[in-house]
Parts: C-alpha cells; sequence; structure tokens
C-alpha cells in the first residue's frame, strides 16, 4: 500500500480517489458476506445479475401433508367473511418454522393455538418475529399455492385449483416422488405418476398459456402450462397417442383452470413421435416452481413432491361431457 501511494505521490488527489474506491470496495464485500453466511443454511443464493442483486429460492422440499393442508385451508375458508380473516399460507409458513419443516408432527392442537396467538396478536408479524426462516417459508409456499384459494366464477370464496383428473374417472397413485427411472440416463421422477384408463379427460389444474405443447422423447404427447404469474409451471405428459388434446389447442393460448386440455395415455420412451412405449398408461403430472428465468430449462429446476397436493385436489374435480360425439372429445360442464 505504501509503494502504492508512494508510486501516485506526484498525483495526491488520485490516490485519495483510490483507496477511497478501495474503502468502499471494502465494506460493500463485508456486508454482502455476512448476508451470505447468515442465509447458509437456507436455500438462497445470489443471483449473478449486474443489475439487481437479489437473492431467489432455489430448492423447496414441499413436506406439507394432506392434514396441514386441509386443516390450514379450513381456518382460511371458514374465517373468510369473518372479521379476522386467516392466511393459510402464513399458517403453513409458521407451521414449517415450527416443525422445522416434518410436518409428520403437525397437530391440530398446535394449529389451534397458533391461529389463538395470531389473533391476540392482531397480525402474523408480532407470531412469526422469532421464526429464522418464516420469510423463506412464506415465499415458497407462496409460489406454490398463491393461486389456490381464491374468489372463483360463482363469486363464492374457496379452492379455485382443480383435481388433473375429471369427475367421475377413477386413478390410483402413490408416493413416486424421487423415485429413480431407467429409461434413457439415470434420473429421478419429478412429478406424480396417476394411473388410470386411456382416454380419461386429463384437467388443467391450474388457469394459465400454454407453454409447451407435442412431441417430447420423456413425455411423448405432453402439455406444459405456465402460470399467469409466471412462478409455476404445469407439466402434464404420455398423453394419448393419435388423439392426445382438446382441438385447437396451441401454443400460446390462455387455458382456464377446470378446463378439459387432453386425454390419459401411455405415449413417450421414445425419439419417434406417437409411439407408446409406457407399460402402464397414466398422467404424469409435474409442478415446477420458477423463482428466476435462470431456473427454466437447466439443472436448477425445482420440481415438487405433489402427492399430497393431489390428495388435497380431490375435493375440487371438475365434471365433464361428451361434447362431440363424432371426434370423441370432452369439454368442461359449465
Ligand atoms: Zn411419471
Amino acid at each position: 500500500m505504501i509503494n502504492f501511494i508512494k508510486k501516485y505521490r506526484k498525483n495526491f488527489f488520485l490516490s485519495i480517489f483510490i483507496i477511497l474506491i478501495l474503502i468502499i470496495f471494502l465494506i460493500n464485500y463485508y456486508f454482502i458476506s455476512i448476508e451470505t453466511s447468515v442465509s447458509l443454511n437456507i436455500p438462497y443464493i445470489w443471483s449473478d445479475s449486474i443489475s439487481v442483486k437479489k437473492d431467489y429460492i432455489k430448492w423447496i422440499d414441499f413436506n406439507v401433508n394432506l392434514e396441514a393442508l386441509n386443516a390450514t385451508y379450513k381456518l382460511d375458508v371458514e374465517s373468510y367473511e369473518s372479521n379476522f380473516h386467516y392466511n393459510w399460507i402464513e399458517l403453513l409458513a409458521l407451521l414449517a418454522c415450527k416443525y422445522g419443516n416434518n410436518f409428520d408432527k403437525f397437530s391440530q392442537k398446535d394449529l389451534d393455538s397458533l391461529a389463538k396467538q395470531i389473533k391476540e396478536n392482531g397480525s402474523i408479524s408480532e407470531t412469526a418475529k422469532n421464526m429464522k426462516y418464516y420469510d423463506y417459508y412464506y415465499e415458497a409456499y407462496s409460489a406454490i399455492l398463491c393461486e389456490f384459494l381464491g374468489v372463483r366464477d360463482d363469486e363464492t370464496y374457496g379452492l379455485k385449483a382443480f383435481l388433473p383428473i375429471a369427475k367421475n374417472y377413477s386413478f390410483s397413485h402413490y408416493k413416486d416422488f424421487g423415485t429413480s427411472r431407467s429409461y434413457g440416463f439415470s434420473r429421478t421422477h419429478l412429478g406424480n405418476d396417476l394411473m388410470g384408463s386411456i382416454g380419461t379427460p386429463i384437467i388443467a389444474v391450474e388457469s394459465g398459456t400454454v407453454f409447451h405443447l407435442g412431441w417430447n422423447q420423456y413425455g411423448g404427447w405432453r402439455i406444459g402450462i405456465r402460470s399467469f404469474d409466471g412462478q409455476r409451471y404445469y407439466y402434464y405428459a404420455h398423453l394419448r397417442k393419435n388423439h392426445p388434446y382438446v382441438p385447437n389447442l396451441e401454443e400460446g393460448m390462455s387455458i382456464n383452470a377446470g378446463d378439459v386440455i387432453g386425454y390419459l395415455g401411455m405415449t413417450g420412451y421414445s425419439i419417434k413421435e406417437n409411439v407408446n412405449n409406457i407399460n402402464v398408461p397414466h398422467l404424469h403430472f409435474g409442478m415446477q416452481v420458477i423463482f428466476d428465468e435462470s431456473q427454466v430449462d437447466t439443472s436448477k429446476e425445482i420440481w415438487i413432491d405433489v402427492y399430497n397436493i393431489i390428495e388435497f385436489l380431490k375435493k375440487n374435480q371438475s365434471s365433464v361431457y361428451m361434447s362431440n360425439k363424432e371426434t370423441k372429445d370432452y369439454s368442461r360442464t359449465k
């Protein structure tokens, strides 16, 4: 440093200026290091965006069980018109903090006491203030569930998202998220398989824009729908050979939650189009959460375990009818 100053002795102001820049840089570096070390245990990373330095979530282990989904949903919906409206996402984030993301510990008693505490405090912020990961869980669960509840077409408040299998069509599924798959390269299963009959009408879970449509080596005939806020991508794969989609479906088109989009089948696992190479007819349903565009189409994709979400969505099924007897196409019952 002394040599550095000597070198610029003849230009004193320039050296002062350079030293100041160095100090500012070091102070800045120090604060970023603190932030990074604080968040070491939670899945945030720094964006390498030059214009806006922000952090975003890079992974979610969605462990909320059916019991907790049902209980918080009930509290939210039942309090909607009362003078204190509970938000199920806030409640779930509090529970995740309380249980360290282990929802096997969930009890209605704990939820009731949290709800009582929130009401007494008058807001969530007082209750959440000592919970280190509250903001993380709130942001993660909002990204997943923010469009599930709301005012519906009939102006009532409740569940707006639909089961991806049409009403009165049976299916079975099991907890298969993360199990290994052997076709192609070694990889894990990033969704939930819903086993049903070929031709079962497939329903859009949430409204959004058709993002992908057509053949994919793994998914066969598939539809990818991105939510209007861009945070969720729904993947419906292995659709029926010869007649995978409802007529006139195309990329860029808007879809409403509850609409019929296609038909269950067994296509996929082939480079060649329109090939049935899956042993058991099923819908592969996947849900990807996106916090930053750098998480799209890369190994940084966040797919969540939707098994409990499928169970939860059984309470809202779209009823359909055959709207075209010639083509055997189905539409939702209005
Ligand atoms: Zn699958």
